[in-house]
C-alpha cells in the first residue's frame, strides 16, 4: 500500500492524465481524552495507514472524484459548487473545495482519485486522511499553499461546516503535522505543539473492540455538558476559568460540593487528564517509558471510572493486555463507549502480543478484534 506508482496508473487509466500525488495519514491518540473541547492537551501520533490523493486538472469545468475504496465515481460542476452535503463520501473532498472557494481560491475543474488503507469509520480518522490529502491536492491545483496548522484548521472547518461532523481539531492537526517516530503534544487552545520522540523499538498496537455502544441520552453530549457545568461552578468563584483547562484539582476540593456528583467526576477526569497528557510528553522527551505507561494506565482508569466513557469490552481489552510480554502502557483511545485501545508495546514482542491479545479477547467475547501493529509516521506531504 501507499504505492504512488499503482495509484498513478489507476488515475491515468481512468482519466488519461498525469497526476500529482499527495498522502495524509490516519492517527491514534496516545493520551488526552475529552480535553480538546476544554481547550486542553492531546497527544496523538500519525500512523502508517494513510490516504493517497492523485489530482490532475480538467478542461471541461467538471470535478470528477473516484474512490478506489468505494469503487465509485462522482461528478460535480466546478462553476456551481454544491451548497450542501449529500451524505456521500465525496462530501469530504467537496467540503475541502467548498472551504477553499469560500476563502477566495479559484478552484478549477479536476480529476481526483482517492485510495487509502485507513480502516473506515474505525476510530483511526480516515476522515482526516481523506480531508487533508484532498486539501493538499486541491491547493496544489489552485497554486496555493499554507503552513500545516492552517491546513488543519481549514480541514476541520470542511468537516464541521460542510460535512456536518462535529469534530475537534486533533485529527486534522496530527494528519497534517505529524512526524515520523514522534508523538505530538497539541495545545488545543492556541494550536502550539511539541514533538516528542517515540523510540523505534516501540510499536503502537491498536486493538479494535469491534463494538460502539450507543449511550442512552447521548454519551458525548451529556459528558460534555456535565464537565462544562462543573466549570461554570468554578468560574462563579474564579472568573478566570472559562474552560476546565484553566481549572485545578484544588478548585474541585474547594467547590466540588456545589457540583452535581457526576459533574465533579467528569471535571476530575478532564483536569487530571490535562496534567497527565503534559506529563506524558515530558516522560517521552526524557525517554521514560515506564512513566509513560503508568500515566496511560492512570488515564484509562480515570476515563473508565470518573468519566464513565469506557465499556465492558474496552476495559477487558486493557485488562487482558496487562500481563502480556512487552506491554508498556494500554488505554482506551478515542471518543469512548467502544472503539479501539492503544497499546505501547516493545516492537520485538508486538506480533506475539497482538496474537495473544486477539485470542484472549475472542475467547472472552466470541468475536475477533482487529489488531494493527503500527508505528508513528510522518504527516501529510506530496509523494510525486
Ligand atoms: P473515521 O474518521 O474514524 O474513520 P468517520 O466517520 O469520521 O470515521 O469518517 C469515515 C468516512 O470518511 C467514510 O464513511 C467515508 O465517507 C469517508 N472516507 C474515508 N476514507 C475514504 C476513502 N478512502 N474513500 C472515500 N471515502 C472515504
Ligand atoms: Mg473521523
Amino acid at each position: 500500500m501507499h504505492d504512488p506508482a499503482a495509484l498513478r496508473s489507476m488515475h491515468q487509466g481512468r482519466f488519461h492524465a498525469q497526476p500529482s500525488i499527495f498522502v495524509a495519514p490516519g492517527r491514534v491518540n496516545l493520551i488526552g481524552e475529552h480535553t480538546d473541547y476544554a481547550e486542553g492537551f492531546v497527544m496523538p501520533a500519525a500512523i502508517n495507514f494513510a490516504t493517497l490523493a492523485a489530482i490532475s486538472p480538467r478542461a471541461d469545468g467538471k470535478i470528477v472524484i473516484f474512490s478506489e475504496n468505494y469503487g465509485e465515481e462522482k461528478t460535480y460542476d466546478a462553476t456551481a459548487l454544491p451548497a450542501r452535503p449529500s451524505s456521500h463520501w465525496s462530501d469530504y473532498p467537496m467540503g475541502v473545495v467548498s472551504i477553499l472557494a469560500g476563502e477566495g481560491h479559484k478552484v478549477p475543474g479536476f480529476s481526483l482519485t482517492i485510495w487509502g488503507d485507513v480502516p473506515l469509520a474505525s476510530g483511526l480518522s480516515s476522515s482526516a486522511a481523506i480531508g487533508v490529502s484532498s486539501m493538499l491536492a486541491v491547493l496544489s491545483l489552485a497554486g496555493a499553499s499554507y503552513p500545516g496548522p492552517v491546513i488543519a484548521r481549514l480541514c476541520q472547518r470542511a468537516e464541521n461546516e460542510f460535512v456536518g461532523a462535529n469534530c475537534g481539531i486533533m485529527d486534522q492537526f496530527i494528519s497534517a503535522n505529524g512526524e515520523e517516530d514522534h508523538a505530538l503534544l497539541l495545545d488545543c487552545r492556541d494550536l502550539s505543539f511539541r514533538l516528542a520522540p517515540i523510540p523505534d523499538h516501540v510499536a503502537l498496537v491498536i486493538a479494535n473492540t469491534m463494538v460502539k455502544h450507543s449511550v442512552v441520552g447521548g454519551g458525548y453530549k451529556v459528558r460534555r455538558a456535565e464537565s462544562e457545568a462543573a466549570c461554570a461552578v468554578i468560574a462563579s468563584h474564579r472568573p478566570g476559568v472559562p474552560f476546565l483547562r484553566d481549572a485545578t484539582l484544588e478548585d474541585l476540593e474547594k467547590w466540588g460540593s456545589e457540583m452535581a456528583p457526576k459533574s465533579l467526576l467528569r471535571a476530575r477526569h478532564v483536569i487530571s487528564e490535562n496534567l497527565r497528557t503534559v506529563a506524558a510528553c515530558d516522560a517521552l522527551l526524557r525517554g521514560d517509558l515506564r512513566e509513560l505507561g503508568r500515566l496511560m494506565a492512570e488515564a484509562h482508569i480515570s476515563y473508565s471510572q470518573d468519566f464513565e466513557g469506557s465499556c465492558v469490552e474496552a476495559d477487558a481489552m486493557v485488562e487482558l493486555a496487562q500481563d502480556l510480554p512487552g506491554l508498556i502502557g494500554a488505554r482506551l483511545t478515542g471518543g469512548g463507549f467502544g472503539g479501539c485501545t492503544v497499546n505501547l508495546v516493545e516492537q520485538k514482542d508486538a506480533p506475539a502480543f497482538a496474537a495473544q491479545l486477539g485470542r484472549r479477547y475472542t475467547k472472552r467475547f466470541g468475536m475477533a478484534p482487529e489488531i494493527h501493529i503500527c508505528h508513528a509516521s510522518s504527516g501529510a506531504h506530496q509523494l510525486e
